[in-house]
């Protein structure tokens, strides 16, 4: 499986979200996956790749070129592959990927999380989105959805699009217990009465 990984770059945030990351690095490689990430070297990102590569897993790197120019790139990757811009990074992630985890994170991991959501409601994705639940840090996120969901703003089957786990190690259970998103992905789309 070719999992995408959205995670942070902060390297001031608590380092149990490194460590986290690291050991879901280490887990998918010894599943056989390969962890195709946002190319970063610091913060969670670079731990996630890290994780992998110490297990001997693939890691792809998509990058822009400026931040290839800025030298945030990872350098011991499997394959780093640049890229124009934020959006061509997005679509690369995303697209043919069969999962995608979330771990915590600032705007960037936020907007990305928020593309594959929007995707999948819309039917242009259809595979399992996993928000790794870090020390709780998805908990406000979730009851915010729900509240979006009992304004209805979304439909309430739109919850089954993700799932929140606690714990690296539950990622790819909830991965393969997830099944593929409904076929009629569109015709609940739209906001119903
Ligand atoms: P965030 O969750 O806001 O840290 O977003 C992660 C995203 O931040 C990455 O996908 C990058 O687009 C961007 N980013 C910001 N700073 C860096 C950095 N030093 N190295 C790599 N990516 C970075």
């Amino acid at each position: 499986m070719r999992i995408c990984v959205y995670c942070a770059s902060s390297q001031e945030c608590d380092p149990h979200y490194h460590e986290v990351a690291f050991r879901l690095g280490s887990l998918l490689a010894e599943g056989g996956c390969s962890v195709v990430y946002g190319g970063g070297s610091a913060g969670s990102m670079g731990a996630v790749a890290n994780g992998a590569l110490s297990a001997g897993g693939e890691v792809i790197g998509i990058l822009p070129k400026f931040m290839a120019d800025l030298e945030w790139g990872h350098p011991g990757l499997t394959r780093l592959e640049l890229v124009e811009d934020m959006r061509e990074r997005k679509h690369r992630l995303l697209t043919g990927s069969d999962a995608v985890i979330a771990l915590p994170g600032g705007c960037g991991t936020l907007e990305e999380l928020f593309e594959a959501l929007t995707l999948k409601r819309l039917g242009l994705y259809f595979n399992p989105i996993i928000l790794l639940n870090t020390r709780g840090f998805y908990t406000p996120l979730q009851s915010f959805m729900e509240d979006v969901i009992g304004q209805r703003f979304m439909n309430h089957e739109h919850l089954g699009m993700w799932s929140l786990v606690d714990a690296p190690e539950e990622v790819l259970p909830t991965i393969q217990a997830t099944p593929r998103w409904r076929e009629d992905a569109r015709t609940i789309a739209v906001v119903r009465r």
